[in-house]
């Protein structure tokens, strides 16, 4: 199988999202991790940031590229000449979601397919919203995010930044 997209927010990128990621390269000869740029989307990093972030947790990963993307997914996937998303799935909240996603973006695009894994049993309650939570709070996000994500989310947080 080709190349298959792996598009989020990755605010800031977790254990959770590399598991996915890592796990898909098994099936796919290339997996792009693609950093969504919704401006009306509030986050606590800027694309750059995140896109930085996420560079640095798959460095020397094969098979697994970079890149930002400010529009849609689907508009990406036919500039790739991809028709496969990849997408996690944990707990049953996230079922709903995805499941309309998954056919908006098959509306859009005839023959786009969303591909959902499931990460390690230690991920499933690993999201970037308590990671945020945690860090804001002072408390150790050692064992959700790689180091420099558990360094830059210290910074933010430290000079009493607390949002
Ligand atoms: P979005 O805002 O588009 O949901 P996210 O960055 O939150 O983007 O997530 C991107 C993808 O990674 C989603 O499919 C999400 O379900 C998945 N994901 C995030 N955290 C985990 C996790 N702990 N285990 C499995 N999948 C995850």
């Amino acid at each position: 199988m080709p190349i298959a997209l792996y598009p989020g927010t990755f605010d800031p990128i977790t254990f959770g999202h590399i598991d996915i990621a890592v796990r898909a390269t098994k099936f796919f000869t290339r997996v792009i991790a693609v950093i969504a740029e919704n401006p009306d989307k509030r986050h606590l990093f800027p694309a750059n940031e995140r896109f930085v972030m996420v560079k640095e947790a798959f460095r020397g990963v094969p098979k697994i590229e970079v890149i930002r993307y400010p529009g849609l997914i689907v508009d990406c996937l036919r500039e790739h000449n991809a028709s496969v998303l990849i997408r996690g799935l944990r707990a049953l909240s996230d079922f709903d979601y995805e499941f309309q996603m998954a056919f908006t973006n098959r509306t859009m695009l005839a023959g786009a397919e969303t591909v959902f894994l499931m990460p390690s049993a230690k991920y499933v309650y690993l999201n970037s919203t308590m990671v945020k939570e945690i860090a804001r709070l002072g408390g150790d996000v050692g064992p959700f995010v790689p180091e420099c994500v558990r360094k830059r989310l210290r910074k933010k947080f430290s000079a009493g930044l607390r949002r």
